[in-house]
């Protein structure tokens, strides 16, 4: 019987344990092992008990539940060779060379360095008289699936991580909360929401909630961007508005990669539009709770996928990354979308924010 194993890693998303118990109930059904690798790469690292057999009735209820059953973790030791030499003999001792890891860009990026060094880190083991050569030789070519779990719905490839969805819910409905007091006092409320390179969250919860204006990492506003907000703000307010509602992501800044933070545009509000203004940090209430339907259809399919096409891979298959495009749960080239989604990291890096625009559209 194949031995399939599922992971979490990087930072949680509600949908992760949706995706687990998916990833169970499908390798059961397929007749294979279906294994869970607790606490992200550290498990994998540390092996034992952090490997767990995993049942049909192990997963029950996982569906609606926020974050990861099985936990996640940032583990330094993965990112040296010896953590993933004994990462690979923890996988020989439970029989396993297959791997469905759900996570960010880095959680997918490690498993493929992992998959690339796999028929090495075998010689190694034999040659440092870990395993035998009989032990390593039905496993030498390691299966890797990616899943994007995220909040931030940062990757390329994929019209929609896992997780983001619920958390653009839990911010509208923040929103929501906020739009009562703001509208009864006619005050305005800077709302700072999760995504450091990506500006997603930002500017659908701006969409979705009708801000007044949105900061986004990719699309910096112009340079006299003060006097423009400002203007727009005080327009909204003659047009009979009562309320106004600023987004700004975490890793807003201006054409100049100069940092924008709450702070700056809650004092210009204040004191060149002359309105009672606060701020409002969602942070982590964005990330929990449980998965909104659509995460919970999206971590379901995918997972379901993902044990497909770990049956269906060959040696000469690249890693896939299961993506949604289209409404159309399709496989992906893992390397291609992490290399196109840290080109975008990279242009706004670099101020180019028409490359970063154009990567954050291309498909
Ligand atoms: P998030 O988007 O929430 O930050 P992520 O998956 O990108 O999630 P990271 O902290 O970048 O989160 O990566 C999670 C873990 O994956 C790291 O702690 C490390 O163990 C492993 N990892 C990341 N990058 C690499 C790499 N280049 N080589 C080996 N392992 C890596």
């Amino acid at each position: 019987k194949k031995r399939i194993a599922v992971m979490t890693s990087g930072g949680d998303s509600p949908g992760m344990s949706g995706t687990v118990r998916a990833v169970v109930r499908q390798t059961i059904a397929s007749g294979c092992m279906a294994f869970a690798v607790y606490e992200g790469y550290d498990g994998l690292v540390k092996g034992g008990d952090m490997i767990k057999e995993m049942g049909w009735e192990d997963v029950r209820g996982w569906l609606s539940e926020g974050g990861t059953l099985i936990g996640t973790a940032r583990c330094a030791e993965f990112r040296e060779r010896p953590g993933r030499l004994q990462a690979a003999n923890n996988m020989i001792e439970k029989g396993i060379d297959a791997l469905v890891i759900c996570g960010g860009d880095g959680s997918l990026t490690g498993a493929d360095k992992f998959r690339d060094e796999w028929p090495s880190l075998m010689e190694e083991l034999v040659t440092k008289g870990l395993r035998s050569k009989e032990d390593v030789a039905p496993h030498m070519h390691l299966n890797i699936v990616g899943l994007v779990g995220s909040i931030d719905n940062d990757l390329s490839s994929t019209d929609a991580t896992i997780g983001c969805y619920s958390s653009l819910t839990r911010i509208c409905q923040s929103i929501d909360y906020i739009d009562a007091t703001a509208f009864s006092h006619q005050r305005a409320f800077v709302v700072e929401v999760m995504g450091r390179h990506c500006g997603w969250l930002a500017l659908m919860a701006g969409v979705s909630c009708g801000a007044d204006f949105i900061f986004l990492p990719e699309n910096p506003p112009t340079e006299n961007w003060e006097e423009e907000m400002c203007t727009i703000v005080r327009r909204h307010r003659d047009m009979g508005k009562r309320k106004t509602i600023v987004i700004v992501a975490e890793g807003a800044h201006d054409r100049k990669l100069n940092h924008i933070n709450p702070k700056m545009v809650k004092d210009l509000l204040s004191n060149k539009v002359g309105l009672d203004t606060r701020i409002t940090t969602l942070g982590h209430v964005q990330r929990g709770g449980p998965p909104c339907a659509y995460d919970r259809m999206l971590s379901t399919l995918q997972g379901v996928e993902a044990v497909k096409a770990v049956l269906e891979a060959t040696p000469e298959t690249p890693s896939p990354v299961i993506c949604i495009v289209e409404n159309k749960i399709v496989r992906k080239d893992l390397i291609k979308a992490i290399q196109m989604t840290q080109q975008v990291a990279k242009d706004i890096e670099a101020c180019d924010f028409d490359a970063a625009m154009k990567g954050r559209d291309a498909e």
